[in-house]
């Protein structure tokens, strides 16, 4: 099992142009790569502090920087069985949508449109090189979890029952008990589906009188190889997590007070999940919430990377010192 967590910061908005910049990314020593996040001391501004990440990307990184550098060499590992599961974590602003899915232009789509291509390209490479004698199929489940219960985002929301989908456990795992799975053999077979479900999600949280930040949306590709002998499985995934600002914050409608404490209770099984798995440590809290319990995490021999995203002005300085704070190896130097 293998953990990175990666920074990165957002470049400004065309609307805060003239706002103040405190986070910045350094490096430790000359002609190294970035690994650094400094952000002054709220409370003591003449006080720096330092906190040091796998890598960190900043406000000239493109889309495709963070692709090829972040994910494009884990898909290698997927295709040899492994699981990837892939995190962007923080506060709402700060990047998350924008690291995941991205734009629609070309250049500015996220990781999630890029790892479907990668794969449906080695998939079909892979098929070729065997002449046919490995097939795979790709098969796409995406769902969110808002308030500790699971919605299939496959599904319109009308479907939706209050208690959400039961889970199950199969094999020492945990399922999802009446997920939708498709099948996807190209790139526009996912992008139809994945807008379709994005608009699922954002139509039930406007019904909730909700947002979409307050939920965490969970793709999962699992790319399945076959021979006549042999059938390989393996799963990608890739969340884009609820909202991290300080939840206790928010406005104290009951519902908002749910949400707040399933937020804050999940991120923080997260949190401490990636620590122990970092650490090396056989206890991994993963059933603690259901996020970690329905991704196993921990529990299989793959890759997580978590990206921390950073919006770098004054007004998000308590929550970016709270994320990376939280944000685990983000260890303070
Ligand atoms: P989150 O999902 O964390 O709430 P978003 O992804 O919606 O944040 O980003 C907030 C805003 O910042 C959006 O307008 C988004 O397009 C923009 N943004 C975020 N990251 C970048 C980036 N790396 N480059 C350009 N714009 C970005
Ligand atoms: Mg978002």
């Amino acid at each position: 099992m293998s953990v990175r967590v990666v920074a990165r910061i957002r470049p400004l908005l065309e609307k805060e142009h003239d706002k103040d910049v405190v986070v910045h990314a350094d490096r430790v020593g000359d002609g190294k790569p970035l690994t650094v996040v400094k952000i002054p001391n709220p409370k003591n501004e003449t006080e720096e502090f330092s906190f040091a990440f796998n890598s960190v990307y900043d406000q000239v990184t493109t889309q495709e920087d963070l692709f090829t550098a972040e994910v494009a060499p884990h898909v290698k590992a997927l295709f040899q069985g492994l699981d990837v599961t892939i995190f962007a974590y923080g506060v709402t602003g700060t990047g998350k949508t924008h690291t995941m899915r991205g734009g629609l232009r070309l250049a500015e789509r996220g990781v999630i449109p890029r790892l479907l291509s990668s794969v449906f390209r080695r998939a079909k490479k892979l098929m070729k090189d065997t002449n046919g004698s490995t097939t795979v199929a790709v098969a796409l489940s995406y769902y969110e979890i808002y308030n500790d219960k699971v919605y299939d985002l496959l599904e319109p929301p009308e479907k939706r029952t209050a208690a959400g989908l039961p889970l199950r456990e199969k094999d020492g795992r945990t399922m999802v008990v009446g997920l939708s799975e498709r099948s996807c053999d190209d790139l526009k077979d996912f992008e139809r589906l994945y807008i379709e479900a994005n608009n699922n999600r954002v139509t039930a949280a406007t019904k909730l009188n909700a947002h979409s930040s307050r939920s965490h949306a969970i793709l999962r590709v699992k790319v399945t190889q076959s021979t006549e002998d042999a059938v390989k499985e393996s799963t990608a995934s890739a969340i884009d997590l609820a909202g991290s600002e300080d939840n206790r914050r928010t406005d104290n409608g009951k519902e908002r007070l749910i949400e707040s404490a399933a937020i804050n209770k999940s991120l923080f099984v997260l949190s401490q999940c990636i620590d122990a798995i970092s650490r090396g440590d056989k206890r991994i809290p993963y059933r603690e919430s259901k996020m970690t319990r329905i991704l196993s995490l921990g529990q299989n021999n793959g890759i997580t990377i978590m990206i921390l995203n950073l919006a770098p002005i004054r007004s998000y300085h308590l929550d970016t010192l709270s994320s990376l704070n939280v944000s685990s190896r983000a260890k303070r130097i």
